[in-house]
């Protein structure tokens, strides 16, 4: 049985104070949570303070970028070591945000999951095709071309340091969410890869997240399906409720 894992991507949201006034009212409302793994990734100068006040709650920190260097003259970047130190234990990579705005490759994603994974974090690498390409039918050839390049070289036991998440950038920050059918298509495909270029165990342990509008109204209809194993979830993060209510989402046998 895969644990699903709800992660909330904050993006450039909250200062450091009201990263907090979220965080006290987050592990009061999900205190009683076991059943999903909670994580949630403020702006980096956020992560020690919510660390802190999280430490010994069921909810884990993560980042939602950082470089591959150990260190040394990479102006404005962040070290994998610096943000285990600062309390965390996930970090987003190859965000479409990245990829877009910030030209990322999957080569260069490549690097970052190494650096991170060899620091003992897990890396919640993220794939997905744009509107444009899922109606030229092209998504298979794009999340292949995107999952190929970012495993490259990494072990089946490397692999096991990762959550994939299948985001469709056409439903990110868009309010359309993609049907569960399109979906589950999507995950199996990804996870049907897996098996090719490792094997079924690897595959079947490996947790898919699925990112792009999740909603409250929406999550339990999408975790539901058989391949989809928890949310990235971008805007319903940033409010105590919808996030509360997103991790207590109502669980159907599958
Ligand atoms: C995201 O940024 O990863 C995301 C899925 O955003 P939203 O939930 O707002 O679509």
């Amino acid at each position: 049985m895969r644990k699903p894992v709800i992660a909330g991507n904050w993006k450039m949201n909250k200062t450091v104070a009201e990263a907090l006034e979220l965080v006290k009212d987050l592990r009061f409302k999900l205190e009683n949570v076991s059943e999903v793994e909670i994580v949630v990734c403020p702006p980096f100068l956020a992560i020690q303070p919510v660390y802190q006040f999280l430490k010994g709650s069921n909810i884990k920190v993560g980042a939602q970028n950082c470089y591959f260097e150990k260190k040394g003259a990479f102006t404005g970047e962040v070290s994998a070591a610096m943000l285990k130190e600062a309390g965390c234990s996930y970090v987003i990579l190859g965000h479409s945000e990245r990829r877009q705005y910030f030209k990322e490759t999957n080569e260069f994603i490549n690097k970052k999951i190494k650096a991170v994974i060899s620091e003992g974090l897990l890396a919640i690498v993220c794939v997905g095709e744009t509107l444009e390409e899922r109606e030229k039918n092209l998504w298979q050839e794009v999340i292949r071309t995107q999952l190929t390049g970012c495993l490259k070289g990494f072990t089946a036991e490397e692999i096991s340091k990762m959550i994939l998440a299948y985001e469709p950038v056409w439903a990110i920050g868009t309010g359309k969410v993609a049907s569960k059918e399109q979906a589950q298509e999507v995950h199996k495909f990804i996870r049907d890869l897996v098996v090719k270029l490792y094997d079924k165990n690897t595959a079947e342990a490996l947790r898919i997240q699925y990112g792009g509008s999740v909603k409250p109204d929406n999550v339990s209809i999408l975790m539901g399906e058989p391949d989809i194993d928890g949310a990235l979830v971008g805007g319903a993060a940033l409010e105590a409720e919808s996030f509360m209510k997103l991790v207590k989402f109502e669980r159907k046998a599958k």
